[in-house]
C-alpha cells in the first residue's frame, strides 16, 4: 500500500471539502395537481406530464386495488 509523502494540512483538507456540500433539489409545481415535482419529469402523484396523463396515478392504483378486492370477494361468493 502506498503511503502519503507529506502530512495534509487542515487548510488543504478543508479547501478540498469546500465542494462536498449537497445542493438543494430544485422543484417545480405540477400543472395539474399543483404539488411539487422534479422538473422535466412525470409527476409521481397524478402521473401527468405537460398536462397529459402518461402513467397511472397513485389515486388510480388505490381505486384499482379496491376494485380487485371487491372482484375477489364476489368471485368467492359465486364459488
Ligand atoms: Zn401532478
Amino acid at each position: 500500500m502506498s503511503v502519503p509523502k507529506k502530512k495534509r494540512t487542515r487548510g488543504s483538507k478543508k479547501r478540498r471539502a469546500s465542494h462536498f456540500a449537497l445542493k438543494k433539489t430544485k422543484t417545480v409545481l405540477c400543472s395539474k395537481c399543483k404539488r411539487a415535482k422534479l422538473p422535466h419529469q412525470v409527476c409521481t402523484f397524478c402521473g401527468s406530464y405537460k398536462g397529459k396523463d402518461v402513467i397511472k396515478s397513485k389515486l388510480d392504483k388505490k381505486e384499482e386495488k379496491k376494485l380487485s378486492k371487491k372482484n375477489l370477494k364476489s368471485k368467492e361468493k359465486q364459488a
